[in-house]
């Protein structure tokens, strides 16, 4: 089922101009442009317009530094009209020098920033949900629960289309409540039904990008693109640094293992009780290590209070929401870092601040000495 093809009508500009990707928003967009007196050499160039290029910048940074997600909160004012503009543009002025850099890694990553972004603010914002949600879906249903938050229900054909693309148990139709072909999205994995449909509503808003890009992409003719050819150079830079530094870590070895890893996966085998930031340290850190979920939950299975369902669903959580494992000082303060100066050189070091950068250099070490005696 495709996304409507006339989508609700939106009058509200400031909601036009929060969701700049919504379909609505094009017209919004260009009306913007030409009542301002706006071209797209201005866009690029212009000094009065550098707050808008500065804000582009800023999310098309967000997205390539937390695959997770932009953050959702802007300080913008989105009551004046200079808000408005200023976000509307920056998400034209991003999404233009993505596109310009015809880089299909970086508008992957972008777009999943951005939906991302989408999915937070749309689970947060009882006001426009339904129209927005409306505006992705072929239909979505409120069902209203006195003194509790309201259910929201889904066609199947929607769901069927959108669920493969999402792991976790929760997904899968056969553990979804159906009437009638609507899908219940009861809450669930600690979050409200709104922000359960917002997960899938934000597959919606990806797949809806990509076209977008792709079709602003073959109608780019190279002198239009070298016009942002500085703002690309800019952005494949940083993305191709983060990129080496997100480089799986591939088979660690047990000796490779942080102290502070291989403190909390001993504990629990020997049925210790971890706390709460070892526990999520440890699923974070493995799921980093490229472990499967499997194996995590394999860590798991001596603790004092374990349970596979519950382990698993937290598991799933870590994994699904790809959290970064905590750093070094984090780890510090909730008490799960077990050396203290002298114990061990490498976590001695001054730029020591992450266990997974003591894992890589481990692995560099161990790749180097491999080198030498080949
Ligand atoms: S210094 Fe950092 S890497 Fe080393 S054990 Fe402590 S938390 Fe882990």
């Amino acid at each position: 089922m495709p996304m409507p093809l006339e989508p609700p009508k939106i009058g509200d500009d400031m909601l036009l101009a929060r969701y700049g990707f919504l379909p609505q928003s094009t017209h919004y967009v260009r009306e913007l442009l030409l009542k301002n007196d706006i071209t797209i050499e201005q866009l690029i160039n212009a000094a009065w317009l550098e707050d808008i290029r500065s804000r582009g910048r800023i999310r098309l940074v967000e997205s390539i530094l937390h695959k997770g997600g932009i953050d959702a909160v802007t300080n913008i004012d989105l009551s004046t009209d200079i808000g408005k503009m200023t976000e509307a543009l920056s998400f034209l002025h991003a999404m233009l020098v993505v596109c310009a850099s015809f880089d299909e890694r970086l508008l992957a990553r972008w777009i999943e920033g951005e939906s991302s972004r989408a999915d937070q603010l749309l689970g947060m914002d009882k006001e426009n949900f339904l129209i927005v949600a409306n505006s992705y879906l072929s239909g979505i249903r409120e069902e209203e629960i006195p003194g509790s938050e309201s259910i929201f229900w889904i066609p199947m054909s929607d769901f069927i289309e959108l669920c493969p693309r999402i792991s976790g148990d929760y997904w899968r139709l056969i553990n979804r409540p159906v009437k009638d072909g609507w899908v219940s999205m009861t809450a669930g994995v600690g979050e409200t039904s709104r922000q359960r449909t917002a997960r899938l509503i934000k597959e919606r808003i990806r797949e809806n990008l990509i076209d977008i890009c792709s079709q602003r992409m073959e109608k780019m003719d190279d002198e239009f693109a070298a016009q942002f050819s500085d703002s690309v150079e800019r952005i494949i830079g940083l993305f191709s640094e983060q990129v080496h530094a997100e480089m799986p870590i591939s088979a660690a070895k047990r000796t490779e293992w942080p102290p502070c890893f291989e403190l909390a996966v001993s504990e629990l085998n020997q049925g210790i009780n971890v706390n709460h930031t070892g526990r999520v340290f440890l699923a974070a850190m493995s799921r980093s290590m490229g472990h499967s979920q499997e194996e995590t939950l394999s860590f798991f299975s001596n603790a004092p209070d374990y349970n596979a369902d519950t382990s698993s669903y937290q598991i799933n959580q870590i994994y699904e929401r790809e959290y970064t494992p905590h750093g070094c000082s984090a780890l510090k303060t909730g008490a799960r870092c077990p050396v203290q100066r002298g114990d061990n050189s490498l976590c001695d070091q001054d730029w020591m601040s992450h266990p997974l950068k003591y894992l890589r250099a481990k692995q560099r070490q161990r790749h180097n000495e491999n080198i030498i005696e080949s």
